[in-house]
């Protein structure tokens, strides 16, 4: 663990309530896997956030923005600096004209909800997918085709960062009921392809141009591929499993393998999709 020095996290004390020091980012990600950062601290608002981010870049201190942890590997060795986590005061989702405004901590999720209830179309597609709205614009989620990112009119991030503090979605007026079906019918494909309620970060490579890395891997014969705790998805071959024990290293060595050998029968490099943070391998 960095030091952070005792009067530094006094000064981090008087504008976050909640930190809490060598915090397992396991406990953190869909993972389940993920050393420790130095500091876990929660920005209820954006004076707070505002706060924090000057001192830390006026100390020299490395900082990561988390979001709901649903994208991310974190190494076993964890975090230098401090890992952000955005608190209540990101979480509004407001009716606007022609869409949403929605703070970047609100779940995705509850943004579906909402715009399905206020008959509101354009994110059903977004159904079943975990994390944060800020998360979501920040890897640009996307699925069925459909991609986040243009469906916002605008995006207000802290002054001179790259944070995503809330941005507005531009949706269209639809029958409710018309939504919900289509919400549904993604839902239920998505329930049925992927292993949705096991321990993983969504799919972990990008699909090259014109084909499925999903497909490729399967193709490979490596679905049920294990290294340690680590398993390649039975349902979906892009979705690396967390059996429980896994550590960083397991994924990181799978990932390794599966690329090995998708390069070795097909000649295509397939790309990371997740992001790995914190210390580098091993
Ligand atoms: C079961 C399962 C199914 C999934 N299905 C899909 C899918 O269909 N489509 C898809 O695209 N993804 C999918 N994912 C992956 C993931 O849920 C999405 O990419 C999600 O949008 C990530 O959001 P998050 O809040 O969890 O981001 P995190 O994982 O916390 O962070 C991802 C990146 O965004 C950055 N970030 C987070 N919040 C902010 C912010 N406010 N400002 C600036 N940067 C920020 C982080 O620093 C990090 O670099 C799935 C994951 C799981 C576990």
């Amino acid at each position: 663990m960095v030091t952070l020095r005792k009067a530094l996290l006094d000064k981090i004390r008087k504008i976050i309530d909640s930190i809490k020091l060598n915090e397992p980012m396991s406990k953190h990600t869909s993972f389940g896997i993920g050393g420790p950062a130095d500091v876990f601290a929660v920005a209820e608002d954006e004076e707070s956030l505002k706060r924090l981010t000057q001192i830390l870049e006026d100390n020299g201190i490395d900082y990561f923005l988390l979001g709901g942890g649903t994208n991310i590997l974190v190494n076993d060795k964890g975090i230098r600096g401090v890992a952000i986590r955005l608190g209540r005061g990101f979480e509004k989702v407001e009716r606007v004209e022609n869409g949403l405004a929605v703070g970047a901590a609100a779940k995705l999720v509850k943004v579906v909800d909402k715009a399905q209830r206020e008959g509101l179309s354009g994110l059903e597609f977004a159904s079943g997918i975990p994390g944060t709205t800020g998360g979501a614009l920040m890897v640009n989620a996307s699925a069925f085709g459909h991609l986040i990112r243009p469906l916002a009119r605008r995006i207000r991030r802290l002054k001179g960062s790259k944070i995503i503090l809330e941005a507005e979605l531009e949706l269209r007026r639809e029958d409710p009921s018309v939504i919900v079906s289509k919400m549904r019918e993604y839902f239920e494909y998505k329930r049925e392809t992927q292993p949705l309620f096991l321990k993983s970060a969504g799919c972990v490579f990008r699909n090259p141009p014109n084909r499925f890395a999903g497909q490729l891997i399967q193709e490979a014969g490596l679905k049920g591929e294990r290294v340690g705790g680590a398993y390649v998805s039975f349902k979906h071959a892009n979705f690396i499993i967390n059996r429980g024990d896994a550590k960083a290293t397991d994924v990181l060595n799978l990932m390794e393998l599966i690329q090995e050998k998708v390069k070795g029968l097909f000649g295509i490099l397939l790309e990371p999709e997740i992001n790995i943070i914190g210390e580098t391998f091993p």
